[in-house]
């Protein structure tokens, strides 16, 4: 089976040139697509039921697209890329997103 989304970079070497960060240096690629700003966010991730904040997430960038993986189990919680066809984004790995209130809205 294929899949058009670009193979994530993966923890246990699978893409060695690929910086670790923490979630934070992901903002910008995830803030162009969510309505808010992604480190107000609160994620929940699929595998180990950890919730935590975006910025505490790993980020794996400089692959063909950037990953975030748990800092607890190390799973993929979401990941996104930029291609021809459009921007794939893939938050199968996370069991909720917590967005702050907005202001006015409660
Ligand atoms: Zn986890």
């Amino acid at each position: 089976m294929t899949s058009d989304f670009p193979t994530p970079a993966a923890p246990d070497g699978g893409a060695e040139s690929a910086a670790v960060l923490d979630g934070n240096a992901a903002a910008g690629e995830f803030s162009g697509i969510l309505a808010s700003d992604p480190t107000d966010v609160s994620v929940r991730c699929g595998s180990c039921g950890v919730a935590q904040a975006f910025g505490q997430l790993q980020a794996y960038m400089g692959g063909p697209g950037t990953v975030l993986r748990c800092r607890e189990c190390a799973a993929m919680v979401a990941r996104v890329a930029r291609t021809p066809r459009g921007t794939w984004l893939d938050i199968s790995g996370s069991s909720s997103w917590l967005f702050s209130p907005t202001p006015g809205l409660a």
